[in-house]
């Protein structure tokens, strides 16, 4: 099981993860989350400071209300583009139209180890945040917690 992971996030970063949810309804929205790679990466209890969010297009070729697909070449590219400043992706945000910040099965289908997952509703119930990580298993989610700090930078 161990120790869920620890996302911090500056509010303005939140705000505009927030604010990308809300343009893309009653879609889901989607992003990438990057920062520096912690020593602990990938350990359960991972401190995972995100000091930059990356918007991507939702390119799921349905059902886009409810589940989310990167391109996998503009994942690439803006992967690159964080690589070569020395930053890496610590996760990944995406929103549920008029849902709970809690996880789809679909979301539990399609999760890597290691990664925080971000989700935040848009629509009816907008300000649930959320971040979860892979279980050891990989069955199931565990919640972590979203941290907010103004003083965030990179380690
Ligand atoms: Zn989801």
């Amino acid at each position: 099981m161990g120790v869920p992971v620890i996302l911090e996030l500056r509010p303005a970063e939140l705000e505009a993860i927030r604010a990308h949810a809300e343009r893309a309804h009653p879609e889901e929205c989607c992003g990438l989350l990057a920062g520096r790679l912690p020593a602990d990466f990938g350990s359960p209890a991972a401190r995972l400071s995100a000091t930059e969010s990356v918007p991507l297009e939702n390119k799921a070729a349905s059902y886009r209300t409810n589940r989310f697909t990167f391109d996998p070449l503009a994942q690439a590219k803006a992967e690159r583009a964080l690589e070569a400043r020395g930053l890496a992706v610590l996760g990944v945000y995406h929103s549920h139209p008029d849902a709970p910040a809690w996880p789809s099965p679909y979301d539990l289908e399609n999760a890597w180890p290691s990664y925080a997952y971000l989700i935040v509703s848009s629509g009816r119930g907008a300000g649930d945040a959320r971040v979860w990580t892979l279980a050891a298993d990989r069955r199931s989610f565990l919640e972590g917690t979203v941290q907010l700090k103004e003083d965030l930078c990179p380690s």
